[in-house]
């Protein structure tokens, strides 16, 4: 259930993911956060008793059967929320909204209606799955972005990164500044450079830098200087260093990080987004994306180096946020899947949510509207049947959502 936008609604009694012991009272309005109030035991059972009686009459009044709409529905506009659990929507830092197949070949051997529909519903499994806000890390357009939330009605808030600039755009600065003026003429708010190759290069190459550092300088400073941020896809070697030096948001995937590059990026203030889960789905001969055995071992070497990089993250204070890089239809819609990698990584149950709550909203810069169950926000958030912080994994966790809520409605994105 995805309620955009809500004008009024309440949850009385409700518990915050991660605040043990204790219980709110959250209201909304207008999409806003109004009032998040600690509810003393007795006051949140007598709510509860009245938000029984609110349902039953509201109900009776439309001629219902009361049983149709029980107070704990999280549809009502009054909720006993003794049994229910909050948490902020979801922030993925790297999705790919538009693709649909792993080769981008295979996407343009398909009717581009078809194509459009596959789009509509990786935003739907997307909101679904609780996730209220994703940064798009190329091959999405603003304009398609629009399309897709308005014609399809999917409330999904994005930031876009739209082109990704690579190995042919390593022509000097004169061509790095117009094709940077054509992405910000598109509306892309990030710049997304591949500095290093991915699962195409072979390990021994991966991490040699694909721009001259100067290049590299250069179009960050420029992305800068036009009030638009910069993520960078980078394996590890020179590109991590140079993404420190020149003060770019975050870097990507980070695999072969050192100890001392994580030291680095925690002075610098760059925060990293490992998109861990991919490469062990990359890895898996059984996996969705029955990739061939080359590539499936590059994988496998990029899941031996990534937990190390999130270790040596962690202890230099390094934000770490939650990006997923999925894809494809089999993985759009199972994103709560790298929760679960970041925990076998090293991450404790809080800071993986943090990773994908406030810590991303930070790295978005948008950490005063997004990422908290806090008055004033956003109302992006996800409602559980049970404690999310003790589900044991992704199947779980997503089973037991009942409802997802955002604080903007599709009018508002589009
Ligand atoms: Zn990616």
């Amino acid at each position: 259930m995805i309620l955009a936008k809500p004008e009024r609604k309440s949850f009385k009694g409700i518990a915050i993911a991660g605040i043990p012991d204790k219980r709110f009272d959250v209201e909304i309005r207008s999409g806003r956060f109004v009032s998040v109030r600690e509810a003393d035991a007795a006051a949140a059972a007598g709510a509860a008793a009245q938000a029984g009686a609110a349902t039953q009459a509201g109900a009776a009044a439309q001629g219902e059967e009361a049983e149709s709409a029980g107070s704990s529905d999280p549809a009502a506009e009054i909720v006993d929320g003794s049994e229910l659990w909050i948490t902020p929507g979801l922030i993925d830092l790297h999705t790919h909204m538009a693709w649909t197949d792993f080769d981008h070949a295979d996407q343009d051997k398909r009717d581009p209606a078809e194509v459009e529909a596959m789009q509509a519903r990786a935003f739907e499994a997307t909101l679904r799955t609780g996730v209220t806000t994703v940064r798009d890390a190329g091959g999405l357009t603003p304009a398609a972005a629009a399309h897709l939330v308005r014609e399809y009605r999917q409330p999904l808030r994005i930031d876009n990164g739209s082109h990704m600039f690579g190995a042919a755009d390593a022509r000097g600065a004169d061509y790095l500044k117009r094709k940077a003026d054509e992405v910000f003429a598109s509306g892309a708010n990030w710049i997304k450079i591949m500095a290093t190759g991915g699962l195409g290069a072979p390990t021994e190459s991966v991490t040699d830098p694909v721009f001259t550092e100067d290049e590299f300088a250069f179009l960050v400073r420029y992305a800068h200087e036009n009030g638009r941020k910069v993520f960078v896809h980078a394996w590890g070697g020179a590109a991590i260093d140079w993404s420190a030096r020149a003060g770019v948001q975050s870097i990507e995937h980070g695999m072969f990080l050192t100890a001392d590059q994580a030291a680095r990026l925690a002075e610098a203030n760059v925060a990293f987004v490992p998109t861990a889960s991919i490469y062990r789905i990359a890895a898996d001969p059984q996996g969705v994306l029955g990739l061939p055995p080359v590539i499936r071992d590059r994988a496998a070497r990029a899941v031996e180096a990534h937990a190390n990089a999130v270790a040596y993250a962690k202890r230099a204070g390094v934000r770490i946020g939650f990006g997923t890089d999925y894809a494809t239809p089999h993985l759009h819609g199972r994103n709560l899947q790298e929760l679960y990698t970041l925990l076998d990584y090293g991450l404790n149950r809080e800071e993986a949510w943090i990773a994908a709550t406030s810590d991303a909203a930070r790295i978005l810069g948008r950490s005063g509207e997004l990422g908290s169950i806090a008055e004033g926000y956003l109302s992006d958030a996800v409602i559980f049947g049970s404690d999310p912080y003790a589900a044991r994994s992704e199947a779980e966790l997503r089973g037991s959502i009942a409802a997802v809520i955002t604080g903007t409605d599709e009018s508002e994105l589009a």
